[in-house]
């Protein structure tokens, strides 16, 4: 079976953890070998359980941040919770922190500082960082070459713009993840990025419980639907599916640092002689 890997999900969500465990199972029953597993949203609480799943499940990491939706509570105690929680060696990067500013729950201002918080705190537990993205592109990659990117890279998750937008992240040494707006219908400016990032610098995620890919789009998401994604990626950038998989799984495994199991190599043709 080709081996995926879901670079974002969300399974502490009180919509996943409920059934967790036939979650995973399905997750893995589809080729899943490994899952990203992001905190960051609500409470510290939220980072906890994270760890705590990870901990469990030798196939799953987790991520430990501050929302951008709650970077009004990124203070300095919260910042010391997380960097105890990173001190975890199933703690691979720290995030999802960034900018969204379509929502806006927190203050454009709070949400710079806990970013410019976020990436010094990656650079100092030694971490790449998750980045969160929505309507400030231009915006994170001023503070980010103003900041200097953490040494250990980062990953724009959930990549939902244009190709500019995509030269400039790539430009910093940025991965682009992409989720399953991919699949849908007017996302026609997002495939025309998605057809020119280099093969080294795309992952896949699903970002679940949130944004299901077409078919399954009016479900519940989850780390099992991460294959419709790949799928679609490959189908726009012209890739055979195994090689483009094969690629994602490298990629995560270079960029938080952990040895996934190595998708097993095509048979060669027998030589004759
Ligand atoms: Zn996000
Ligand atoms: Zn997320």
């Amino acid at each position: 079976m080709m081996p995926l890997i879901d670079t974002h999900c969300h399974l502490a969500d009180p919509r996943l953890s409920g059934d967790l465990d036939a979650v995973i199972e399905r997750a893995r029953d589809s080729g899943v070998i490994s899952l990203i597993a992001i905190g960051a949203i609500g409470s510290v609480e939220t980072d906890g359980l994270t760890v705590e799943i990870a901990e469990r499940h030798r196939d799953i990491f987790a991520v430990v941040g501050v929302h951008p939706h709650d970077a009004k509570d990124c203070d300095t105690a919260r910042l010391d919770q997380l960097r105890k929680l990173a001190e975890s060696s199933r703690v691979v990067a720290i995030g999802e922190t960034g900018l969204d500013f379509h929502y806006m729950h927190s203050a454009p201002q709070a949400q710079e500082r806990a970013l410019r918080a976020q990436l010094e705190l990656a650079r100092q537990c030694g971490l790449p960082v998750v980045i969160h993205c929505r309507k400030a592109e231009s915006r994170i990659v001023e503070i980010v070459r103003e900041v200097g990117m953490p040494p250990k890279g980062g990953v724009i998750h959930c990549f939902s713009a244009d190709l500019k937008a995509a030269e400039e992240f790539l430009e910093l040494g940025f991965y682009l993840s992409f989720s399953g707006i991919l699949t849908f219908k007017k996302a026609d400016e997002l495939r025309a990025a998605a057809r020119v990032v280099p093969a080294k610098r795309v992952l896949v995620e699903t970002d679940a419980p949130y944004l299901a890919p077409e078919p399954v789009r009016s479900r519940r998401n989850e780390p099992a639907y991460v294959r419709y994604t790949l799928e679609k990626l490959a189908e726009i950038r012209g890739d055979a599916v195994e090689d483009l998989a094969a690629a994602i799984v490298r990629n995560a495994s270079a960029l938080f640092g952990v040895a996934l199991d190595a998708p097993a190599a095509a048979p060669e043709s027998p030589r004759r002689p």
